[in-house]
């Protein structure tokens, strides 16, 4: 029988390739400008670093992570998102050293257990960037509007940006505690899963899907309201530095972001086009998790894109390929075929594109290999030019050919 790759994992093909890098030499090029360094982070880790920092609640770590054990028994498992990475190697790595702040990016791999839909896989592609060691709301402001410009540049114009606030750790206990009030009042419009985390961790109630739990969440009191005047000025100076970048939003009152680690400032990108799974970006501070896998108090913002979610947006779009320049051999005969042969290697030793056809068939039939190729240029040796020490050098963009020596070959390559 034959073997396909699993449910919900997808091959890359090369016709689709120049998309991507369309799409990460975009995001890259952005990163870069706003000082990001490229960070590479391994596919798997402990798994106490996911349930630890995601939190054991999260439908991420509950019901979606991939965990396997070693032969040692040690627990491990694919990574379900990068920041729990990222910080683990800030701290092991101690990226802090000599740097007022610290700025990462990463591209890559997630593994999430989840089932299968148009821009949901379980092996998806994110683009993360985080920044360790600011607490200003310029840098929060500064951040999501770097996003924002990036998908501007990728032509995507559609984008809703929405906003919240989560509180802080001095004034997040009162919500949670009018929110568990609430929640313990509506009991019986809720599903078995969010009764039980209203006990166990309340806020995670948001991320339920259900229909009606989502119906009795729209009058759940809302953390804006509850917030201390720290965090009450620090989202209000988010959004006023936004707005002076004529950048649009809304606030959202129940984006919670399906992580426990974010506090204050938290935010989504979403598409309409997309449906329900509209996220195309999202994120938010995170001042406490660096000291919580055992760092020093670190204040710290990132985000997250998906990659596949963005292609889908773009979809329509006309990406222009850009066509490289290189050359196809055309040989005939054996002794061509040997000279070709040592003039391929050359050639590339030079810096040129090249491949030969070794296939010793009539000129037609090479030629016709060509243009189903696309080469932009034939090289052509016979026994004649071979004698003559020469080479047929044919655009096939525009129906030209000239002879010229084998020895000129390089310098004219030089200048097409
Ligand atoms: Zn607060
Ligand atoms: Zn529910």
């Amino acid at each position: 029988m034959q073997i396909k790759a699993p449910k919900g994992v997808a091959d890359i093909l090369p016709e689709d390739i120049f998309r991507w890098r369309y799409v990460e030499d975009t995001l890259r090029n952005m990163l870069q400008l706003a000082g990001f360094d490229d960070i590479r982070l391994p596919m798997f880790e402990q798994s106490a670093l996911f349930s630890r920092s995601i939190g054991g609640e999260t439908d991420i770590v509950a019901k979606e992570m991939y965990t396997f054990s070693d032969k040692g028994k040690r627990s491990f498992s694919l990574r379900p998102e990068g920041t729990a990475s990222a910080v683990r190697a800030y701290l092991e790595h101690r990226l802090y050293i000599g740097k007022p702040e610290t700025r990462l990016y990463y591209i890559g791999p997630m593994f999430r257990a989840e089932r299968p839909q148009a821009g949901r896989y379980r092996q998806f592609h994110q683009l993360g960037a985080e920044v360790f060691g600011n607490d200003s709301a310029f840098l929060d402001a500064e951040v999501i509007a770097l996003l924002m410009y990036a998908f501007e540049k990728l032509g995507l114009e559609s984008l809703c940006l929405q906003l919240n606030t989560l509180g802080c750790k001095d004034c997040r206990p009162q919500y949670q505690k009018d929110l568990t009030a609430f929640l313990a009042d509506h009991k019986t419009g809720l599903c078995s899963n969010c009764m039980r985390r209203s006990d166990t961790n309340p806020l995670r109630v948001f991320d339920c899907k259900n229909g009606k739990c989502q119906e009795v969440l729209a009058q759940a009191p809302s953390n804006i309201d509850s917030v201390c005047d720290k965090c009450s000025l620090h989202f209000n100076q988010v959004l006023n530095l936004l707005k002076g970048l004529n950048i649009i939003f809304e606030i959202k009152y129940n984006l919670v972001r399906g992580l426990d680690y974010y506090n204050k400032t938290a935010f989504e990108i979403t598409a309409r086009e997309l449906g329900a799974q509209n996220a195309v970006a999202g994120g938010g501070r995170y001042d406490g998790l660096v000291e919580q896998l055992g760092g020093a108090p670190t204040p710290a913002f990132g985000f997250a894109v998906g990659i596949e979610r963005l292609l889908l947006l773009l979809a329509d779009k006309e990406i222009k390929k850009g066509e490289p320049e290189w050359i196809y051999l055309i040989l005939l005969g054996d002794k061509a075929l040997q000279q070709g042969f040592i003039l391929q290697d050359e050639l590339r030793k030079h810096g040129f594109a090249v491949r030969i056809n070794s296939s010793n068939q009539t000129l037609k039939k090479q030629l016709k290999q060509a243009n189903k190729l696309d080469a932009p240029l034939v090289g052509i040796m016979g026994e004649d030019e071979l004698n003559r020490g020469c080479v047929i050098l044919r655009d096939m963009r525009h129906g030209t050919q000239e002879e010229l020596p084998v020895a000129e070959l390089i310098d004219k390559l030089g200048t097409v």
